[in-house]
């Protein structure tokens, strides 16, 4: 994995519906690598390289560009904000951070007008308790319908990396690593690097009408269970592979591409885990009820504190993805 790409990647602007600069940052690092590309209506990145199999197969990966954030949706006379979040964003993860409304720094304060309304909003903290005090002057100017983001730096420690937007950028790395590992693809390689999947999934929608390949797969994050008293119906941990997505609360993965991907790794020798997450969901709902339908899977790296400004993931278990989707490409793929 280039751990300078991912680094670039975490820190660039892109909150749902406004993914133009990690756009501009991906083309940047794939144009080279690539037999062609372009940008869709709704602002997907779709990207390819031919392969050369007499048998090959049209393979889709996927991965999303956006990041959950906030929007303001009103602003008082004194120039303090309200927000509401856009993505899956919770009032308790956000009590005094610093928001980054694309350059322009603000905090995020609660109404406290007496001990007991301070108490009692700290334990039930909701957006229409909290406001945002914006603090620079050097950024954009602030309106309602000025879209924010976390305001952390990633951190890099071993094989460990902590940082916002690891959902989804760890996948956007992958997708761009695998372009620079692939070598004489057999089958025909489709990148696509989704818009609003935190929001509605409609960039995923879109782009596979557009592409219809024979197999779709949406690279992603997931739960992981490793913490103290963690969620104990999940069994996903960091460390053990990608995962390999049976079904979350949106979709069921399709079952030859779920035995694809075991038989593929196994072949291989290459460490998976299987994944059932009972919430959540991924660009592969958006997939798979697309055109006549797309038979469709998910990969997903374990990720601890998702959705918070501290995401945490282990760098191996993305190295270990972009393998299996190396052979995946490399190879004859037969149902
Ligand atoms: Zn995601």
């Amino acid at each position: 994995m280039n751990v300078d790409a991912l680094k670039s990647l975490l820190e660039t602007f892109g909150p749902s519906g406004r993914e133009e600069k990690v756009r501009d940052k991906i083309v940047e690092l794939i144009k080279n690598l690539v037999d062609g590309y372009r940008v869709d209506k709704l602002g997907n990145l779709i990207a390819w390289k031919n392969g050369t199999g007499p048998n090959k197969k049209r393979i889709l990966f996927d991965a999303h560009m956006d990041q959950i954030g906030v929007v303001v949706t009103y602003k008082d006379e004194n120039d303090f904000l309200r927000i509401e979040p856009v993505g899956g964003i919770a009032p308790q993860v956000i009590y005094g951070m610093r928001l980054n409304f694309d350059g322009t720094i603000g905090v995020v304060g609660v109404e406290r007008e007496t001990s007991e309304v301070y108490k009692e909003n700290l334990k039930n903290l909701d957006f229409d308790k909290m406001f945002v005090d914006i603090v620079t002057s050097n950024g954009p100017n602030i309106e309602v319908g000025s879209f924010g983001v976390y305001d952390a730096k990633p951190i890099f420690a071993g094989k460990k990396v902590m940082s916002p937007a690891l959902d989804d950028r760890i996948g956007c790395a992958m997708l761009v690593e695998l372009l620079n590992v692939v070598d004489n693809p057999y089958n025909d390689l489709y990148l696509a690097f989704s818009v609003q999947e935190e929001h509605s999934l409609a960039g995923a929608s879109v782009e596979a009408f557009d592409i219809k390949p024979d197999i779709a797969v949406a690279v992603d994050v997931t739960a992981s269970a490793d913490t103290p008293k963690a969620d104990k119906r999940t069994s996903m941990i960091m460390g053990k592979g990608p995962a390999i997505k049976v079904m979350d609360s949106l979709s069921v993965s399709n079952v030859k591409v779920v035995e694809l991907l075991k038989r593929t790794a196994e072949d291989n020798n290459l460490r998976y885990q299987m994944e059932v997450l009972h919430m959540g969901g991924t660009d592969a709902f958006g997939i798979e009820r697309t055109a006549e339908g797309v038979l469709t899977g998910a990969l997903s790296i374990p990720t601890r504190y998702i959705h918070t400004p501290s995401e945490v993931c282990n760098l191996e278990d993305a190295n270990e993805g972009v393998k299996l989707m190396k052979i995946l490409i490399e190879e004859e793929i037969t149902f």
